[in-house]
């Protein structure tokens, strides 16, 4: 076996692996850059010509894993590419979006090259995608075995494990061990017979501050939204379309029923309603804690209206969860906080990573009276509202991570998806507590024997 990684960036960017199985290479995840555009953002599939490519492997529909695959699917169209039936379905959704988004991309931002596939080709792929269960082993080409288990990361989420004539490597994908408000951790046993790990190293950097519980950041967010309400403004939380915003609702929707805040309109908006429908569809066949929940049906979720070109306001009373969770410019997020942030009442609530370039990397940055640019066409606009930040991390804290490593028994331990100081604090903790294996933070290319 071999091993090869096609992520170019040694930060988190287009994820791609690659796994020499005699003739055959499977290929795990085809992902675009969240930071980078045009040919710039892709992996470098040029790295993978000469090899047969009969088996990929989703481990989630995120776009940094996934982005691409359309493109990887041209340059090897007899490749079947596995999955689970959460991921078809939310991996659709985002790369038809992406597709406008690429589109738009391509006329404001002058990239000749976007869009990199089109809505088509979307449909083309999708014929070659193929479902499988967690926990259920199955064959593909080339006397290759796949074990997929739950990676708890957002729904359909999975960790991938690749058998080939007696050596196993496993692909931990993005994890979350920790139960979610929504979606239960990850559901993973390494028994230790693995001969390498591929793993992510997101928050290898980010300790947990002392008396951290996930309870007692929901609590902090309900007093957050309370205050705000009370204060007579609106609660703005700007969230991913994906995973945030049904972990954000799902809290409310808890909130409210044990009188934590009051039963006040809750409206959504952007991308955010079509992923939820497929969040939904998918309630009983995945593993969450509240099983029979339907967000949209159960919570009476106010949906901004598709095609109404005219901008949400803010009303007084009222909570907002909208994307994008970057306040990217000209997202539903970004377009309402132009006449939201300048208002004192007001309270913008953040629950997830922001860039520190975003518009939202800003705010977070900024002290109340700084002037922000939400959109670089527009005049800066003051910051009056309230700001809060929350950790509700869809990774696991480093600790858990460096467990499941050890508990591998991997000879070989690759460090990916995550920046340079994350890997770093894996790579030393790994070198004290596996003094016989290797610690490899691989270079984009190079060949690994495993
Ligand atoms: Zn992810
Ligand atoms: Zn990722």
């Amino acid at each position: 076996m071999e091993y090869f990684c096609l992520t170019d960036s040694h930060e988190i960017g287009a994820c791609c692996h690659a796994l020499k199985c005699g003739d055959e290479t499977v290929v795990v995840d085809s992902g675009l850059h969240p930071k980078m555009t045009g040919y710039e953002a892709m992996p470098p599939h040029d790295k993978l010509e000469g090899e047969t490519v009969h088996s990929v492997v989703l481990t989630h529909s995120h776009l940094d894993h996934v982005g691409t695959i359309p493109v990887l699917q041209r340059q090897f169209p007899q490749a079947r590419v596995y999955m689970t039936a959460a991921t078809f379905d939310l991996a659709d959704a985002m790369l038809h979006n992406s597709v406008n988004v690429m589109t738009s991309q391509s006329n404001e931002l002058n990239i000749p090259e976007y869009p990199l596939f089109t809505h088509t080709m979307v449909e083309e792929c999708t014929l070659k995608w193929e479902t499988r269960k967690y926990n259920r082993k199955f064959n593909a080409e080339g006397g290759v075995e796949m074990l997929f288990q739950d990676a708890g990361h957002i729904m359909g989420s999975c960790t991938a494990s690749v058998q080939y004539e007696g050596k196993k490597v496993l692909f931990t994908g993005d994890v979350q061990t920790e139960d979610q408000t929504l979606i239960k951790g990850a559901d993973i046993r390494p028994e230790g017979d693995y001969d390498a790990i591929v793993m992510e190293t997101t928050r290898g950097a980010s300790p947990r501050p002392d008396g951290f519980s996930r309870e007692g950041e929901e609590e902090r967010l309900a007093k957050a939204i309370v205050a705000g309400l009370e204060a007579g403004g609106a609660v703005l939380i700007p969230v991913f379309a994906m995973g945030k915003t049904q972990e954000v609702l799902t809290m409310i929707s808890q909130f409210k029923a044990v009188g934590l805040i009051p039963d006040v309109p809750v409206h959504v908006g952007g991308l955010s309603t079509k992923m939820t429908t497929i969040y939904d569809r998918h309630s009983n066949k995945t593993r969450r804690k509240t099983p029979r929940f339907k967000i949209l049906r159960d919570m009476n979720v106010r949906v901004a209206r598709k095609g109404n070109k005219s901008p949400i306001m803010p009303k007084a009373g009222e909570i907002y969860c909208l994307s994008s969770g970057m306040m990217s410019e000209k997202t539903v997020s970004n377009l309402f906080a132009r006449h939201f942030i300048d208002d004192a009442r007001n309270a913008l609530l953040f629950v997830g990573y922001a860039d520190p370039d975003s518009p939202a990397g800003k705010i977070r940055a900024a002290s109340t009276g700084d002037e922000i640019s939400l959109d670089s066409k527009r005049p800066p606009l003051p910051l009056n509202c309230k700001v809060e930040v929350f950790d509700f991390s869809g990774h696991a804290p480093r600790e858990d991570l460096l467990e499941i490593a050890i508990g591998s028994g991997a000879k070989k331990i690759f460090l990916t998806h995550g920046d340079t100081d994350a890997r770093e604090w894996f790579r030393q903790e790994l070198s004290k507590a596996m003094p016989d294996s290797e610690i490899i933070v691989p270079e984009s290319g190079m060949r690994y024997e495993i």
